[in-house]
This record gives C-alpha cells, structure tokens and sequence, in this order.
C-alpha cells in the first residue's frame, strides 16, 4: 500500500504493509461487462420466492451458524451428505478459510497463473509460499506433467476450472492424477461450472479423492453475486478444519433463505445458461471476425480476447460508450488482453459494434 504513515508502518506486519486491496476497477457504466456476472438477471419467479422466503425470515435471532438446511440440499443436489459440505459468505471466503486452514508460514502453494489473483492476495495475506505453474503462452493448457512434479511437494494446489480469466479447464483425469500425486490438498475452483460441457466437473472424482476439495459459488449462474454465498464439497474431515477456522455468522438469515429458495429453483435458471452460452459462441464468432483480434475458446460466461491497444480499446470503451469490460492488459502472460462477460443479445451487439469502431480508429 503507498502512503502508509510512519506511524501506521510501525503497527502492522511488514507482509501486511506489503499488500493491495483487491481493486477491480470498478466505474459504474450502461452495460457492465466487467464482473462474471450474470447479467440476465434473476428470473422473476425465483426472485418471487427469495421475495417471500425473506419476509418470512425473523432478523432478532442468529442465523443458523452452520446453514444446515442449505446444506442438505446442497448435499442432496450434489450427491453427498451434509458432512461434505461448508457454506460461506461467497466462494472468496471459503478460499480465505482454505488458506488460514491449510496455508501459513512454511506451506507452499502450487497454482496455475494467468489465474484468479485472489489466490494470490490470500497466500501474501497468511504467508504462503507460492510455486507458479505458469500455462501455454498460446493456448493456456496446464503442463501436467509439470504441475504433477510441483505438486509433489505441495501442500495445496489450486486449479481453476473453467479457468478464469482464460476460460479453459482442466480434465478431470488430469485432476484424478493430481490428487494421487499431491501430498496435499487439491482445491478445483469451479465457479463457472455451470456454463461448461457436461463432464467437465470434478465432482465426481470426490468419492476417490479424500484431499479433493470443490468450490461452487451461486454469484456467477445463479444471479446472487450481491448476496455472497458459495460453498465447497470436500470430504468430512476436511469440511471439519474448514468449519473450525470460520466465522460463525458469515451466511446471514437473509443470504441463507436466498441460497435456498435459489436452490429449490435451481432448473428455472437452464434455460439462461443455454442461452449465455450460445451467447458466448456468436459473440466469440462476432470479436473473431475483428480485424487483429484474437479470441480463445471458453467453458465460462466470459471470453478472453487479445487486440491492438488493448489497454485504449476498455478506457474508450467505458468513457464513450459506457460499456465496462475487465483490463488484464498489464497482467503477465495477458499483453493486450480484455476479459469480456457475455451479456445479452443486445448488449453483445453494442459491445461489437463499439469494439469494431474502435479499433478501426486506434489501429
Ligand atoms: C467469481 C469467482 C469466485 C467466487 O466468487 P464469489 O462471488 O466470492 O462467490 C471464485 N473463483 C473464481 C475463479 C471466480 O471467478
């Protein structure tokens, strides 16, 4: 952090001193592109029920610290049983809870970098050594054989599949040999699942694997990003340490009663997701047709894209149409790299439309 007082330095932790608040770079704009979110909206009928499961939900007594209603029906819904499964106040906090759990001083962490920065922040904030695996410079595949090697001496590994910001993933065979190889544990983020082929998630690996733990979140597919509840399915003892080291409130009466009602609805939300991905694959079509730009392939509800200017491109972007999109143009291995959430059909063809006009000033 810049600026710190002297006064202020001499009070904190030298790694503290060292840190950045997490700053995505938020502008409020007309169409926001910028976040994963979903941007379809909640579907009426299931806001209805989260509408009435809230007025029904008294404010004066503790929320259920452990959600145990919402765990059953995620265990239902997943095919485990409540044991396996720890809600949290979004999936960021469930990752803080893995590192406080399974990091610190004098544990290593293997990730897979271009990735989620958080995992990043975390290892910095609780010091954790980090091993970079880093991906293709062209496609973004894991070396696996790499990451194996790595991981023999790991004691956590993260993977995040579908990856963000470069929307592959990683197969679960790939990550059947992780978890035999890893001493550790094995945390597979798969925030966006949801928008993925079938057969891409790890979840079935979980009756295996007893260091396997998966992260869902309901922010991405199921429209609940501004509540904050995700959660993670691993085995008992896992979830165990996982519930030692949490806060206990964290899911509030008002986010569990969402996070059920959203559950309970849970098949309303398919046909969106159908839609956002065959969204994904006209507006990957669109960019592609661009002169000078690049677009990889994604299982999420965002796509990569690689252009002239990048950096120009997302300001111009957000000063003159209103349009927000994510920079990872100064991020290493992503020069001249925007992450793009797909929209709606009309957000997808203003965005192209601005794009195209863009580039064919800046280049
Ligand atoms: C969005 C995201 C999460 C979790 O988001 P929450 O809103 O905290 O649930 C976790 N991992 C990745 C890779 C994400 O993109």
């Amino acid at each position: 952090m810049a600026g710190l007082s002297k006064r202020i330095l001499s009070l904190v932790r030298d790694d503290v001193a060292a840190l950045s608040p997490y700053d995505p770079n938020f502008t409020p704009c007309k169409i926001n592109l910028s976040a994963n979110e979903n941007t379809y909206g909640m579907p009426p009928k299931v806001r209805a029920a989260i509408d009435a499961a809230i007025a029904a939900t008294p404010t004066n007594r503790y929320p259920d610290p452990m959600s145990n209603e919402l765990r059953d029906q995620i265990a239902t819904w997943h095919h485990v049983r409540r044991e396996n499964v720890c809600v949290g106040n979004g999936g960021d906090e469930l990752l803080f809870n893995f590192f406080l759990a399974f990091g610190g001083p004098g544990k290593r962490l293997v990730d897979c970098p271009p990735t989620f920065t958080v995992y990043d922040i975390y290892s910095k904030m609780l010091g954790t050594s980090v091993v970079r695996c880093w991906r293709d410079e062209e496609t973004f595949d894991i070396d696996v054989n790499a990451l194996l090697l790595m991981a023999r001496k790991a004691d956590m590994v993260i993977v995040t599949s579908p990856n963000n910001p470069t929307g592959n993933v990683m197969a679960p065979e790939d990550v059947a040999r992780l978890c035999e190889t890893c001493p550790g544990i094995v945390l597979v983020d798969e925030a966006y699942i949801e928008f993925a082929d079938g057969g891409c998630s790890c979840e079935g690996l979980l009756a295996d694997y007893d260091n396997l733990v998966i992260l869902h979140t309901y922010s991405k597919a199921f429209c609940l990003a501004g509540v904050r509840v995700g959660y993670v399915l691993a085995a008992s003892d896992v979830i165990d340490v996982l519930g030692a080291v949490r806060q206990p409130y964290t899911a509030d009466v008002f986010a569990q009663a969402a996070a059920q009602a959203v559950t309970s609805l849970r098949g309303v939300f398919t046909p969106t997701i159908n839609r956002i991905r065959s969204e994904r694959a006209r507006l990957a079509e669109a960019l592609s047709g661009l002169e000078g730009m690049q677009v990889w392939p994604s299982q999420g509800n965002f796509l990569l894209a690689r252009m002239p200017e990048a950096a120009i491109v997302r300001a111009r972007l957000r000063d003159e149409r209103s349009i927000l999109v994510r920079d990872f143009s100064s991020t290493q291995g992503l020069e001249n790299c925007l992450r793009i959430t797909v929209g709606t059909p009309e957000e997808n063809d203003e965005l192209v439309a601005a794009i195209g006009s863009i580039l064919r000033e800046v280049v």
